[in-house]
């Protein structure tokens, strides 16, 4: 399988340099040339096959010519062994046709871990074969870095560092990342703000020769393969629902893009999907986009739902690159004059073909709050702030009746216990495997937000010590 650029200028890649190169040369983000397709034959046959199974049959044509297909079926397994169901992704009724996809039974409670805990064996499996290492930087404001952590952790190849802003996020996203003791996990609390954090990342990136020696990368949401093991569980929840023979509509709480992008990527791919649901906060660029063919960059504002507090949709690219029939150069235009501006808009027929598909609905916490409140007193069901925009934008915007509906449900609720408490007076209990995360032993190094002080603490951590 080879990928592509959306802005069609960078050299056409194979997919373990995709893995491994993160945003394309030229600026754009990679894409599969050509889409792989899946007959009704080949998705009738995922019936009835456990998760690891049916994602290896997903996931194999992205990686032809790649990674062997007895090694990608091991790195499936490890990834999903440490999931606390069998199942993996539940599915579970609410009525009327509606149905929860519980995608938070991975260790950080939140649907990252479906892409991140396959993403770390994978990157192993693929430096090793080829005698290299990695280190893994990023900031967090709290879940990311957990997700990218538990990826991460005891893997040979890779060596992981993570700033976050000291006393500045809640003390169980913190223990998720402080009590992980694994040799190759740096924790750094900086004394500072969450863009404090990011800007000594960009800045770690930025020196060129400091990003060589110590071979820097991000588990960023715009990595390919992060995209394409989330492509799995559409698969699996819509065969469970009647696919190939019935359709399914999509209800995706939206950040970044990548998730619902997934959802797209499947109906690409073949699977029937009617139509996809995308739920916004507040932050709502991508429901106006919608609405009106105007990508218009806003504030962010902070809501309950915040991991979705983000103004620019990275992952839309893709599918702006398809909408333009997959010109690059249109694309590369595009962009240039959003990066200026902070605007751009598409032609009446491109945004036509988007709404063919896509529907768009925006909600504020009051209504997101009100949502996990029913849910609870309707189906006894508790839900997280974000899965709630989703299940509300679904109910808003569902075109069908008789076409079944999947809310991803992308956190656990106990993840996000003050706005469900406040929305319902039941505090969410933490799951079996983090009730003794309060009495785990903690290890965190306390910089000042000084980056000469950072280059040196990882320096002295790092695997290229000593070459330096
Ligand atoms: C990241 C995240 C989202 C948004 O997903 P995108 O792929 O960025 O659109 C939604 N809900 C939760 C809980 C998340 O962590």
């Amino acid at each position: 399988m080879k990928y592509i650029s959306t802005r069609g200028k960078a050299p056409t890649l194979g997919f373990d340099d995709v893995l491994l190169g993160g945003l394309a040369r030229d600026g754009g983000l990679y894409v599969p040339e050509p889409w792989p397709r899946l007959d009704a034959g080949a998705i009738a046959g995922f019936r009835g096959l456990p998760y690891p199974e049916l994602a290896l049959r997903v996931m194999r044509p992205f990686m032809k010519g790649s990674i062997a297909e007895a090694a990608l079926a091991g790195i499936i397994d490890q990834a999903y062994r440490n999931f606390d169901t069998a199942e993996v992704a539940p599915l579970t009724e609410l009525g009327n046709g509606e149905w929860l996809l519980e995608l938070f039974h991975g260790p950080t409670l939140a649907f990252k871990d479906m892409a991140l805990q396959f993403l770390g064996p994978l990157f192993d499996h693929v430096l090793k074969a080829r005698g290299e290492w990695v280190t893994v930087v990023g900031a967090t404001s709290g879940d990311t870095g957990s997700a990218a952590i538990e990826a991460c952790r005891d893997r040979d190849a890779i060596e992981i560092f993570i700033l976050l802003p000291k006393d500045r996020i809640s003390e169980v996203q913190r223990r998720q990342m402080t009590t992980v003791l694994s040799a190759n996990v740096h924790n750094i609390a900086i004394e500072g703000t969450f863009d404090d954090c990011q800007d000594l990342v960009k800045a770690m990136f930025n020196d060129q020769p400091f990003r060589d020696r110590h071979r820097l990368t991000a588990f960023n949401s715009i990595n390919w393969a992060r995209v394409m093991a989330q492509i799995v569980y559409y698969f699996w929840a819509a065969v469970r629902l009647g696919a190939p023979e019935r359709s399914v509509a999509f209800a995706v709480p939206t950040g970044n893009f990548g998730n619902v992008f997934a959802g797209y990527a499947a109906r690409v791919m073949g699977l029937p999907v009617s139509q996809l649901i995308v739920g916004s906060n507040r932050n709502d660029i991508l429901t106006r986009f919608f609405e009106t063919g105007a990508m218009q960059i806003g504030e962010v504002h902070p809501t309950i739902s915040p991991s979705m507090d983000i103004q620019v949709s990275s992952n839309f690219e893709r599918l702006l690159f398809d909408l333009e029939g997959r010109d690059g150069g249109r694309v590369a235009k595009i962009m240039a004059g959003f990066r200026k501006t902070g605007r751009f808009t598409v032609e009446a027929r491109t945004l036509q073909a988007a709404r063919a598909i896509f529907d768009g609905a925006r909600f504020d916490d009051e209504v997101t709050k009100n949502t996990i409140h029913a849910v609870l007193k309707d189906s006894g069901l508790m839900i997280d702030p974000h899965t709630a925009v989703g299940l509300a934008a679904g109910r808003a915007r569902r075109r069908n009746a008789n076409v079944p509906m999947v809310v991803l449900a992308t956190a656990h609720p106990a993840k996000f216990p003050d706005a469900v408490e406040a929305a319902t007076g039941v505090r969410p209990a933490l799951p079996a495997r983090l009730k003794d995360l309060f009495e785990r032993k903690e290890r965190c190094a306390v910089l000042t937000n000084d980056i000469a002080a950072v280059k040196r603490h990882v320096q002295e951590r790092a695997r290229a010590k000593a070459a330096a």
